[in-house]
């Protein structure tokens, strides 16, 4: 499958890792949007936040669980973690990622 973010899982285009397990990976963002930008993706392709099911949730629920740590990592005090779905929610890799911003008082919202 021609994936962006799958090639930077199995290493086939290079990214500059901020924490990687079996099942994960964190890479900071090419073209930041704020002092930390970081995107966390799972190494097997989900196209987006839509195709979550019963079956494949579990690698979100690690996501999450990992956060804490990558954010101390990064010296976070303070996040946004967002998720873009789809072409309408300015998702432009299909392969599910949440964005991990932060470095400065970020603004009170996004729309
Ligand atoms: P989204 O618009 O939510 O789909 O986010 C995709 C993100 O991936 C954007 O913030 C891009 O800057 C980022 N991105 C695209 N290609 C790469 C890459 N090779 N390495 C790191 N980040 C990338
Ligand atoms: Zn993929």
């Amino acid at each position: 499958m021609d994936c962006i973010f799958c090639k930077i899982a199995n290493g086939e285009i290079p990214s500059n890792k901020v924490y990687e397990d079996e099942k994960i990976l964190a890479f900071h963002d090419i073209a930041p949007q704020t002092p930390v930008h970081v995107v966390i993706i799972p190494k097997a392709h989900i196209a987006c936040a839509d195709e979550i099911d019963d079956t494949n949730c579990d690698v979100v629920a690690h996501i999450f669980s990992k956060i804490p740590l990558i954010a101390k990592e990064l010296n976070l005090d303070g996040y946004r973690i967002i998720n873009n779905c789809k072409e309408n929610g300015g998702q432009t890799v299909m392969h599910l990622h949440f964005h991990l911003l932060g470095g400065k008082k970020l603004g009170e919202k996004i729309a």
